[in-house]
């Protein structure tokens, strides 16, 4: 059996690491081949968005690409081979980094590092995965998944997994380039980004953010940290506040007890992930943006941009409360927020893979997620299970119903664990 994975990131490099386990363990499992343009790891190195590479990972080191090493009873060995084979600490112990790494208290990885143990991972598992560096443009079903490169085609694949967030959601209207940059590659913009900064004085320089979540707060801590000229930062977002989220127990619990997650009634898997997984900051990084007075809050909806008769660009917010309860303030409207230049941490577009599909299945997929209970059409593998869709095309972005470490990093050894019993033959 086969399976491709597009992109190579942590998911990628976790079901590397599980097949590899399981066939030196004597297992069967299907052949892995990883389809990544730029270099395993890409969007972690910091050359090609998403960071500057300095910013460390929010969770720790530990959770690395076998957690949580749970008991698989049709598997009993491959944990302890995990283990031993593509933890993070097997992967210290090879480069020679496991002592200072506990001399400097076991900090979580900077992401450039994190990259180098991702790429480590993958060309370790010469048994079961080959890699591909190419992009693939588009998919294919007739029994069987064909991927198609710019180069190539190549078959015979039993299932396919799209990994990645997807592109920056498209620019709000009135978007100028020259002052509005996205939270994927705000950080390979410092030779643009330093000039524009410099050239107002303190009092009036100003960057706004918008969006609270990971991306936001990343991008308001890269320009705190990085040597960029001190700016007042104003976090524009729909949320009340930023919201914080740390490494406590019962949280924590949700993404490794997955037995427990299964329990839960698909309102309260809901009311977590909106909690624990989106619109939510880490809690080492909202501590930074604490220890400074440069940054401040508005709530409301970002709706577009406007050219001032000043000639600044502003952003217009939308501050309507909606209905408002008696004796509270009035509908607020519409502001003007003018600022030096603005920074978009929306979000992303995590349904960029349905253009890799031909129709009708592009059509299919349309169809089911105009319904906003969509998701729980996907079965245990991540996969659409629809008489009309094809089986097999696994979508981790949109599985936190089914397991709420399927969009992060909490337990990317279940994630790979439940993708590869698929194809346990
Ligand atoms: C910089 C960064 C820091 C984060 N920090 C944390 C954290 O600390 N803790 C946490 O739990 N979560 C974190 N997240 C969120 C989350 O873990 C990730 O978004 C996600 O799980 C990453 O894993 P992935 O393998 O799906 O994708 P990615 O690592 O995003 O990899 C996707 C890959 O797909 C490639 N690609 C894109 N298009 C194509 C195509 N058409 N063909 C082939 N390849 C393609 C890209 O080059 C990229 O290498 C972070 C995300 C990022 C990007």
């Amino acid at each position: 059996m086969r399976l491709a994975v597009v992109g190579g990131g942590p998911k990628a490099a976790a079901i590397a690491a599980l097949a590899e386990c399981r066939s030196l363990e004597g297992y069967r499992t299907p052949e892995i081949v990883i389809f990544e343009p730029n270099e395993i790891g890409a969007s972690w190195t910091g050359r090609y968005g998403f960071t500057d590479g300095e910013q460390r990972l929010c969770t720790l080191a530990e959770r690395d690409l076998g957690f949580p090493y749970a008991f698989d009873p049709w598997h009993p060995r491959v944990s302890g081979a995990l283990l031993n084979q593509f933890s993070w600490q097997a992967y210290l112990t090879d480069t020679w980094g496991y002592g200072d790494w506990l001399d400097r208290g076991r900090r979580p990885p900077r992401h450039q590092d994190y990259a180098k143990y991702l790429k480590w991972a993958v060309d370790r598992a010469v048994r079961t995965t080959i890699q591909i560096r190419e992009q693939v443009v588009s998919l294919a079903y007739k029994g069987d998944w064909s991927v198609r490169t710019r180069a190539s085609v190549h078959g015979g694949f039993d299932g396919v997994v799209i990994t990645g967030s997807g592109p920056p959601l498209p620019p709000l209207l009135g978007a100028d380039p020259a002052f509005v940059f996205n939270a994927f590659d705000v950080f390979m913009q410092e030779r643009l980004l330093r000039p524009l900064l410099e050239s107002i004085p303190f009092e009036d320089r100003k960057v706004v953010v918008i969006g609270s979540g990971g991306a936001g707060a990343a991008s308001v801590d890269w320009l705190l940290r990085s040597g960029m000229p001190r700016s007042q930062i104003l976090i524009v977002s729909t949320g009340a506040t930023v919201f914080t989220r740390s490494h406590a127990y019962f949280e924590n619990r949700l993404f490794s007890d997955f037995d427990g997650w299964n329990e839960l009634p698909i309102r309260a898997r809901r009311q977590a992930l909106d909690r624990l997984t989106q619109g939510v900051v880490w809690a080492p990084v909202a501590e930074r943006l604490a220890e400074t007075d440069l940054v401040g809050y508005l709530h409301g909806a970002a709706k577009k941009f406007e050219l001032l008769p000043t000639h600044e660009l502003a952003l217009i917010v939308d501050r309507d409360p909606g209905p408002a309860l008696p004796g509270s303030a009035p509908p607020l409207g519409s502001v003007s927020v003018p600022a030096t230049i603005f920074i978009d941490a929306r979000g992303f577009w995590f349904g960029w893979f349905v253009q890799l599909l031909p129709q009708p299945e592009r059509g299919v997929l349309q169809q089911l997620r105009s319904d906003p209970g969509w998701d729980m059409s996907l079965d245990s593998g991540f996969a659409i299970d629809h008489p009309m869709f094809p089986p097999n095309l696994h979508i981790p972005a949109f599985g936190g119903l089914v397991h709420p470490a399927s969009t992060n990093l909490m337990a990317l050894g279940e994630v790979a664990k439940m993708i590869l019993d698929r194809y346990d033959v």
